[in-house]
């Protein structure tokens, strides 16, 4: 594995490897790997002749009064668990690599952003698919891999992979939980115990939600009300969302036929936890 902290290293090595024509799955990261992320490199390894990752703490993604500056760094361990992963290239640039003293460019999707998380995050997905396209212009993978615990930023980024013609196929891998079902996230470890505790209700309750749409019940309000009263009762959440949308506009769909997008976000303290599902097993983009 060969870990690369320059755009040129990186450029020079990508061009080596398109002379043997090997295919590059790619895996964007932002560091602090957990399992959601090894499920993602390795789902990649199966897929592709070469695995490539990046690591990258993107500043244009965290609103003025996020947590950035804390965001859990742990450089030397992730260099390890992607060389146990059979990772090829990791890419770990500074941030003046990404963002050269000039930078003034934006890749923004226009509507999807201000749904659900861009209520309370109106910058963030712009930083998001900024990044992603700088990143894909660089590492030119032929798939890239992503968590459907994102699930809004996923449905962004096929947006934007469609709408600029980017030769990459999206690939969607399920959300990698712990064993009470709390989803996996390198922001779980700002969690005390008490909160940690709590946060167990988030993916008990989209459980419960999916049975009674599997019992048929077809109302979003039920839906809705039914989780916000499971969060409601733990005293620590404070709920900024919870929506039932269609995954193809991010609207509230007014009732249910399976493949709508059921996703919240609830705050614990000051630590912002998101998780969705999509009713009866239905993927998530069209692929
Ligand atoms: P992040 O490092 O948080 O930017 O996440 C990098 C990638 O890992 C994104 O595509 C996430 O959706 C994905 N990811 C994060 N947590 C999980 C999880 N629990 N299960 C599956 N994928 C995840």
């Amino acid at each position: 594995m060969r870990v690369l902290r320059t755009v040129a290293e990186l450029r020079s090595c990508r061009k080596d490897l398109s002379r043997t024509g090997s295919s590059v799955g790619f895996v964007p990261t932002m560091g602090c790997l957990h399992e959601g992320h090894l499920s993602l490199m390795r789902t990649a390894r199966q897929q592709n002749d070469s695995v490539w990752v990046s690591i990258f703490v993107n500043p244009t993604q965290f609103g003025p009064n996020e947590d950035f500056e804390r965001y859990p760094r742990t450089e030397s361990r992730d260099i390890e668990l992607c060389r146990e992963c059979g990772v090829e290239i990791l890419f770990i640039p500074p941030a003046r690599e990404m963002y050269p003293e000039g930078s003034q460019t934006w890749v923004e999707v226009e509507h999807l952003p201000k749904a659900l998380c861009g209520a309370s995050r109106p910058t963030h997905f712009r930083g998001v698919t900024t990044v992603v396209a700088k990143l894909f212009n660089l590492v030119q993978p032929d798939r890239a891999y992503f968590g459907q615990k994102d699930a809004q930023q996923v449905i962004v980024l096929d947006r934007m992979t469609r709408d600029l013609d980017f030769p990459v196929r999206l690939v969607v891998c399920p959300t990698v939980r712990e064993s009470d079902g709390l989803a996996l996230s390198s922001r779980n470890v700002y969690l005390d115990a008490e909160q940690r505790e709590q946060a167990v209700v988030l993916s008990q309750a989209l459980a419960e939600v999916e049975e009674l749409f599997e019992k048929g019940e077809r109302d979003p309000n039920k839906i809705t009300e039914h989780i916000h009263n499971r969060i409601q009762a733990m005293p620590l959440a404070r709920i900024d969302y919870v929506s039932v949308v269609r995954t193809t506009n991010l609207q509230p769909a007014e009732k249910l036929d399976g493949g709508e997008l059921v996703a919240l976000a609830v705050f614990f303290g000051t630590t912002r936890l998101i998780d969705n599902i999509v009713l009866g097993e239905r993927s998530l983009i069209d692929t």
